[in-house]
């Protein structure tokens, strides 16, 4: 297989000059215009491939269908997914990309607005730098983030699906193109295009019985992101996460007649805040520990709000959490004589774990490539959410492979181009197992 590391840093070097920041305040999906514009180039660029079947829907989802090889049609259709916003945490605007062919080792200042005092990615502190010596790798010139997350995986998606176009030798069935918008605020999944997918791969479906009558029987076998972190990381679970919108009512008096008659809104949700256990907050926990998190605040004396997340691995978990806040609610009652206290709560996303399992071709195969690739996979949850659990409710297993970014949502974002190279052979080898 020839060097693709030369279509590959070309793309996405195209791809990230492009402003794609979501936008979590607007309701709309898309929630940006920039996301239309990396959509429709994407859709004239997988035209421009030779491939008919290509759309962009009316939410701003790019889907296009790779049609199988002579002989492959009947192999199950599989898909892979990216997407195509930047986090609104760091400026996606006028992203310079710095290319650095061979690595050497030192530190590198970030220079761009701010000179020497510019962020610095720095080996002693980011030991996934000292892996590249050598190598590729892409950074920012330190006043926006890179956008790696995830333009490295749809870059790697275009750049597998012209191989196929080049190879027709290389044997594969239909292979389903999926460019997500909004991923990063969570907004783009409710105008997922099940149907259209569906349409386009086919009855090709392996997929025995669909989960509930109201989900339509997916003709996608399976699905994988590419929006991951370094080299052979692989993720098959992700948070249960839960919303709790928690209001607060206060006795509301003079103030110069307050005394033993005021309870005031504005302590009580300051209150119900710190009765939240620091111990189970996202500052203080990592790896398989679940927390509460409270993510905004506001009032007056006599009304307040306050928004908290809750998130564990297990369902179960995240249920009792979601329960203790209406424990934490009366306690705040008792102290607050005349306020009162309402919680309302609703499940966002679930860990996507238990669904895959129950699918484990779907990794086997994975694997599999993987072996014929020389790559082993690490396997780590995602302290988050990702489109792919939602795919995988739908009944499509969707484990997330690594991509090549690193350091994600800040100025010191920067890609492995070899990283990105290894994950564009693994496609390319996964759709082969896929139609053996
Ligand atoms: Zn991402």
């Amino acid at each position: 297989m020839e060097d693709l590391s030369q279509s590959l840093v070309t793309r996405f070097l195209r791809y990230v000059r492009i402003c794609t920041t979501s936008d979590r305040r607007i309701e709309e999906t898309p929630s940006s215009a920039g996301q239309w514009e990396l959509a429709r180039l994407l859709a004239e660029e997988l035209k421009a491939l030779g491939f008919a079947e290509v759309e962009v829907t009316s939410h701003c989802y790019v889907l296009a269908k790779i049609p199988p090889s002579p002989g492959c049609e009947a192999k199950p259709a599989i898909g892979f997914l990216a997407h195509l916003d930047t986090a609104q945490d760091v400026s996606g605007k006028d992203v310079q990309p710095v290319v650095v062919e061979h690595y050497d080792g030192k530190k590198i200042v970030l220079a761009g607005a701010n000179g020497p005092a510019g962020p610095v990615l720095d080996p002693a502190v980011d030991s996934g730098l000292a892996a590249q010596v050598g190598k590729a790798i892409i950074h920012t010139n330190g006043t926006t983030l890179l956008g790696a997350d995830d333009k490295a995986g749809i870059a790697e998606i275009v750049t597998m699906a012209e191989y196929l176009c080049a190879c027709p030798e290389w044997k594969h069935g239909p292979v389903i193109i999926i460019f997500s918008p909004d991923e990063e605020t969570g907004k783009g999944l409710p105008c997922f295009p099940l149907e259209r997918i569906n349409a386009l791969a086919g009855g090709n479906s392996a997929y025995g019985k669909s989960a509930a009558a109201s989900i339509p029987k997916p003709a996608l076998t399976a699905c994988y992101t590419l929006d991951g972190g370094p080299l052979g990381e692989l993720e098959t679970e992700c948070f249960n996460a839960i919303e709790a919108k928690v209001y607060f009512s206060g006795r509301v008096i003079h103030l110069g007649q307050a005394r033993g008659e005021l309870a005031n809104a504005c302590l009580m949700a300051a209150a119900f805040a710190v009765m939240l256990p620091r111990s189970e907050s996202p500052e203080a926990t990592d790896a398989y520990y679940g927390y509460y998190c409270p993510t905004e605040i506001s009032g007056t004396l006599e009304k307040a709000g306050l928004e908290v997340y809750i998130r564990d691995f297990n369902l179960n978990r995240a249920r009792e959490r979601a329960a203790a806040l209406e424990t934490f609610a009366r306690a705040i009652e008792a102290q607050f004589p005349g306020g009162k206290v309402r919680v309302e709560t609703k499940e966002q996303y679930y860990n996507m774990k238990e669904k895959i399992d129950s699918r484990p071709e779907v990794l086997a195969k994975l694997e599999e490539a993987a072996r014929r690739t020389g790559l082993s996979f690490t396997l780590k949850p995602i302290r988050g959410g990702t489109d792919g659990s939602r795919l995988t409710e739908l009944g499509i297993p969707t484990p997330n492979i690594f991509a090549g970014g690193r350091n994600f949502h800040s100025l010191t974002e920067w890609a492995a181009v070899s990283d990105m190279e290894a994950a564009c052979r693994l496609m390319l080898e996964l759709v082969r197992v896929w139609a053996e």
